[in-house]
């Protein structure tokens, strides 16, 4: 992606260096949202990234609730959460996924999804893609067709976005 691409969206992350622990260069995206044509901006061109019909809009928790939300009403979708695991009142499908030192688990519910569902997965920002894939197994696993992964940021270095590719699934992101 061209650098100059999606500068005003781009302008609007402050970095936070050293968080939440040293040498890491945390990329808030807090600014953004509070900025209303920087939410705009981004909406109007995460949506327009999207190829193809989607049936709902899968946001994880807790920024990618924000951005699945909004795009899920441009899209006129409804919204399905992938949750930490233990947070979701029924009965739920969970996913474990490796983390530096050790992992963590994310759910949704067993009948979020109709089988066959074309689903967009969403989130603020891909780094290693520990997440979005687990959160591809799940929706696989509840029969969703995942048509897409949409991202505000991508950080490639750390290989998310080409591991999601390898897994099969399109991705996009605004700010690379
Ligand atoms: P990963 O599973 O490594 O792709 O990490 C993605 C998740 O962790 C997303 O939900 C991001 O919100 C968060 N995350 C990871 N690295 C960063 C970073 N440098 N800045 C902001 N959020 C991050």
């Amino acid at each position: 992606m061209d650098l100059d691409q999606n500068n005003d969206i781009r302008s609007r992350i402050r970095t936070i260096p050293d968080f939440p622990k040293p040498g890491i260069q945390f990329r808030d995206i807090t600014t953004l949202l509070l900025d209303a044509e920087g939410l705009k901006l981004t909406i109007d061109r995460m949506a327009a990234q999207v190829q193809g019909p989607v049936d709902l809009v899968a946001g994880i928790e807790a920024r990618g609730f924000l951005f699945a939300s909004a795009l899920a009403m441009r899209l006129e979708t409804g919204v399905l959460l992938v949750r930490k695991d233990g947070k979701l009142p029924g009965a739920t499908i969970a996913e474990d996924y490796a983390l530096e030192y050790g992992t963590d688990r994310i759910a949704i519910h067993a009948d979020a999804c109709a089988p066959g569902a074309r689903v967009l997965l969403v989130d603020d920002l891909i780094a290693t893609g520990g997440t979005a894939r687990a959160a591809v197994r799940l929706l696989h696993k509840a029969g969703a067709v995942v048509v897409q992964a949409a991202f505000v940021v991508d950080l490639p270095e750390l290989g998310g976005a080409a591991a999601l590719r390898d897994d099969g699934v399109a991705v996009s992101a605004l700010v690379v």
